[in-house]
């Protein structure tokens, strides 16, 4: 099925009798691969008579020589898949097999895409990036403290760097342009984190998706923002210096030395907001955050400390 797609990503017609040929299957098989082309991919293909097929948008698919081409300081190896569970879950699993870190998992899609505590991310074929980046750290709590912030910082300068101006960081782990959500990310470790441990950073940032029905949030995409498609290529590419570099400097100086840049990133900073955990909920004021990522609230007057992958924060109505 991906074959013919590859035949079709151009965005120009192609007739039943070529793309059969070139398949080595009757046109009528070309028709039904067509059919699971647009029922499982969510692809839209013209059909007119006398022309034959065309792919309603032009596609450009994840190519890891692209990439490396365009990344030549980021030497880790890159498994790309059509279609995965999670690139996260394929990253531990790989883990698992023995495959030496650092590497990168991509995928085109995701069919069980996964957020925080089990919360499901929308991971459409061939519209967004969806990036798992296998490190392995020996002997270094230091390494991991406010690890998670460092990779937002990295995705932010992406963005940026990418035309996307207005993104901001919202704690611990989003990516959002005004309240609608733009990236997330998702660490998760394996290992002793006091001895040897694998750490898998995740990122899903919204690249050229312009609808989706099942969020049920309110999101955004770089497309929708700048009115443009993006070459994820590319911005795989540059994610990947920006990675590096940030991930160099959280290893040099610890969380201290990027603590600032994150607060000044911050788009709830000063803000009253609401912090869940489960069925408890604290209202306070963001002051920012502490040496180590954690977020600090003035609640009641007096200053509180949070961390912890359960906590989800939200704008109060009267913020
Ligand atoms: P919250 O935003 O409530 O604090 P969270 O940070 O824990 O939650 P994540 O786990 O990062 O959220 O992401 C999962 C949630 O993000 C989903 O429950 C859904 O509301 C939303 N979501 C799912 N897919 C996408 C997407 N492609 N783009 C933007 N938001 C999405």
């Amino acid at each position: 099925m991906l074959t013919l797609l590859k035949l079709l990503k151009d965005g120009r017609f192609h007739s039943g009798q070529t793309l059969g040929a070139a398949l080595g299957v009757s046109r009528s098989a070309v028709w039904k691969q067509l059919q699971h082309l647009e029922a499982e991919l969510g692809l839209s293909i013209h059909k007119v008579r006398g022309r034959g097929y065309q792919l309603a948008a032009p596609l450009t698919l994840l190519d890891a020589d692209a990439i490396r081409r365009q990344s030549a300081s980021c030497d880790w190896p890159i498994l790309v898949f059509d279609s995965i569970d999670s690139t996260n879950t394929e990253a531990l699993r790989a883990i698992q097999r023995g495959e030496a870190a650092p590497f990168l998992v991509l995928a085109e899609r995701q069919t069980a895409g996964r957020g925080r505590r089990g919360r499901k991310w929308v991971s459409p074929f061939a519209e967004n990036i969806y990036y798992s980046l296998v490190l392995r750290i020996q002997g270094g709590m230091r390494q991991l403290e406010g690890l998670s912030l460092v990779v937002g910082l990295a995705v932010l300068q992406a963005l940026r760097e990418s035309g996307v101006q207005s993104a901001g960081l919202k704690w611990p782990n989003d990516l959002l342009v005004g309240q609608k959500k733009i990236a997330g990310i998702l660490l998760e470790l394996v290992g002793d984190p006091a001895d040897v441990c694998h750490v898998v950073l995740g990122v899903g940032i919204n690249v050229n998706m312009q609808s989706a029905d099942e969020v049920d949030q309110q999101w955004t995409s770089m497309k929708l923002e700048s009115g443009r498609l993006f070459d994820r290529n590319a911005l795989v590419a540059l994610l990947g210096i920006t990675l590096q570099k940030y991930l160099d400097r959280h290893q040099v100086g610890g969380f201290t030395a990027i603590q600032r840049e994150w607060e000044q990133n911050h788009l709830w900073q000063g803000r009253l907001v609401s912090l869940t955990a489960g069925s408890n909920q604290i209202d306070g004021e963001v002051l920012g955050i502490d040496s180590q990522g954690a977020l600090r609230l003035k609640v009641g007057g007096v200053e509180k400390v949070f961390s912890g992958g359960e906590l989800s924060l939200r704008l109060r109505d009267d913020s």
